[in-house]
C-alpha cells in the first residue's frame, strides 16, 4: 500500500498501522509499559547511539503514540511527528527546539491565551525574547526579523478574531531569510494542511477536534521535513552545533540516514528526553480513536457552524456575526486561499448590544450547549470571554484581542443542526 497515493480521509484510519505484529489485533493495542527489553547488549548499545531506532522507555518513545505520531504526519504531509502530553507542551517544544537564552522568535499577536502568556512570560524568564508582529502586516515578520531569530509562530484560525493567517506570505518572507514558520493548527484540522502552503512545522493541541470527545489532554509536534536547516546552519546552533548532552552528537547530520527529521529527532531525544512531558499512551489510543473520524466530524463541525453564523445574523440584538465565512476583502481572501473545500471551521463568535448583562444573560440561559473555557468538543460550546477568559484584560485590552463587553464565542458541535439553533434562539429570548 503506497500511502502516498491515499487520501487524509483514507490516511485517518490506516497510516502507521495495518495490525498488531504480536496478536495480528487490528484495533491499534495500548501499550501500557514504560520499559522494554533488549535483544542483548549490542543491540541496548545501537539503540542509545541511535544506530537503530527502536524501543527504549516510554518517556521517550512508546509503540501506541508511535502510531499516533505517523498517522498525523502521514495525514498532515510531514516527515515525522512527536506526541506530547499537552498542546501547552507540544508549543513549548516547537520553539525551545530553535531557541536558547539570548534568542528570540517572531509571533503573531493573535494567539490563544495560554500561548500568550508562555511567550510573554515563561520564555522570557528563560531569556527567549518573542517578538509580536501584526498578522494582519506580513511584512511585520520581516522587520522583526534579526540574525538571533530562529523561528516565526501563528495560529491558523485565531480566536477570538477568526482572522485566518497569511501562511505564505510569512512563510516566503522567512524561508527567504532562512526562518521556519511553525503553525499552531488546532482549530483547523483536515481543511487547512499548513505545509502546503509552506509552513515548516506543524503543532496541535490533539485535545480538541482530534481527540473530539473530551477525554484527553495532549499535544503533536509535526515536521515537515520541507526546510532546508543546512543551507542555514548559523541561525540554529541546537541543530548544527555538538551536543554535549548527547556525546557531541551534531543532529542535522545524526539525522541523515533518518530522513529530513532532524528537527523533531531531537525536539524527542533531547527535550522529552530532558523534560519529559510524554503523553500517556492510553491517552495516544483516545486520540487514535479520536482521529479515525475526525474527516467526518470534522466536516459536520463545519456545517453546523456556517448554518448558526447564518442563523445568528437576522436575530435582534445581535450586532456583528464573526465567521471567516462572512468575512469579505482581505480576511475572506486568505480564509478562501488557506481553508479547503468552503469549510470555515467549527468557530462561531457574535456581539450582543446588551455588553456584558446581555452576555452572561445568553450563556446562563442556554440548555444544551454547555457553558465550558475549551473549543473543538463534538458537544456545542459557548463562553463569554468578558466575564471568563479575557476578565483579567482591562476593557481596552480585551479590545485588542478582539473580546468586547457583548461577545460571546461559540464552539459548534455535532449535535443535529436544528437542536443548536433551538437552544441558541430560546437563550437569545432571555436576554
Ligand atoms: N493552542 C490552541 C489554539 C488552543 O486553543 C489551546 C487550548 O485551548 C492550546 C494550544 C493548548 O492546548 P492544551 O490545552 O492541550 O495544552
Amino acid at each position: 500500500m503506497d500511502a502516498s497515493k491515499l487520501h487524509p480521509d483514507t490516511l485517518a484510519l490506516h497510516a502507521g498501522f495495518r495490525s498488531d505484529p504480536a496478536t495480528t489485533a487490528v484495533a491499534v493495542p495500548i501499550y501500557q509499559t514504560t520499559s522494554y527489553q533488549f535483544r542483548d547488549t549490542d543491540h541496548a548499545s545501537k539503540l542509545f547511539g541511535l544506530q537503530e531506532l527502536g524501543n527504549i522507555y516510554t518517556r521517550i518513545m512508546n509503540p501506541t503514540c508511535d502510531v499516533l505520531e505517523q498517522r498525523l504526519a502521514a495525514m498532515e504531509g510531514g516527515a515525522a511527528a512527536l506526541a506530547v502530553a499537552s498542546g501547552q507542551s507540544a508549543t513549548t517544544f516547537s520553539v525551545m527546539n530553535l531557541c536558547e537564552a539570548g534568542d528570540n522568535f517572531v509571533t503573531s499577536t493573535d494567539l490563544y491565551g495560554g500561548t500568550w502568556n508562555l511567550f510573554a512570560n515563561t520564555f522570557k524568564q528563560m531569556g527567549i525574547e518573542a517578538r509580536f508582529a501584526d498578522p494582519a502586516d506580513p511584512d511585520s515578520f520581516r522587520k522583526l526579523t534579526d540574525d538571533k531569530t530562529r523561528c516565526y509562530y501563528a495560529e491558523t484560525l485565531p480566536n477570538p478574531k477568526l482572522e485566518v493567517f497569511p501562511i505564505k506570505e510569512v512563510s516566503d518572507i522567512g524561508r527567504a531569510l532562512g526562518v521556519p514558520l511553525i503553525v499552531d493548527n488546532t482549530a483547523a484540522p483536515m481543511f487547512c494542511r499548513p505545509l502546503d502552503h509552506g509552513a515548516a512545522i506543524v503543532m496541535y493541541s490533539t485535545t480538541k477536534y482530534i481527540g473530539g470527545h473530551g477525554t484527553s489532554i495532549g499535544g503533536v509536534i509535526i515536521d515537515g521535513g520541507n526546510f532546508d536547516w543546512e543551507s542555514h546552519k548559523d541561525r540554529f546552533p541546537l541543530l548544527s552545533r555538538p551536543d554535549p548532552s548527547y556525546h557531541g552528537a551534531v543532529w542535522l547530520e545524526a539525522a541523515k540516514p533518518l530522513g529530513p527529521i532532524a528537527y523533531i529527532l531531537r525536539a524527542r531525544v533531547v527535550l522529552l528526553r530532558d523534560i519529559g512531558a510524554a503523553m500517556s499512551p492510553l491517552n495516544a489510543f483516545q486520540f487514535i480513536q479520536g482521529v479515525e473520524t475526525l474527516p467526518l466530524r470534522i466536516r459536520r463541525h463545519c456545517e453546523n457552524a456556517a448554518k448558526v453564523a447564518d442563523f445568528l445574523v437576522s436575530q435582534d440584538g445581535v450586532t456583528r456575526v464573526i465567521y471567516p465565512g462572512h468575512m469579505d476583502g482581505e480576511a475572506r481572501r486568505r480564509a478562501d486561499t488557506y481553508l479547503n473545500n468552503g469549510l470555515f471551521g467549527a468557530l462561531v463568535g457574535f456581539e450582543l448590544d446588551g455588553g456584558v448583562d446581555a452576555g452572561r444573560k445568553f450563556i446562563d440561559s442556554l440548555e444544551l450547549l454547555y457553558h465550558v473555557a475549551n473549543i473543538g468538543d463534538a458537544r456545542s460550546l459557548a463562553i463569554h470571554p468578558a466575564s471568563t477568559t479575557h476578565s483579567q484584560l482591562s476593557e481596552e485590552d480585551q479590545a485588542a484581542t478582539g473580546v468586547t463587553p457583548g461577545y460571546v464565542r461559540l464552539s459548534i458541535g455535532i449535535e443535529h443542526p436544528d437542536d443548536i439553533l433551538a437552544d441558541i434562539s430560546q437563550a437569545l429570548a432571555k436576554v
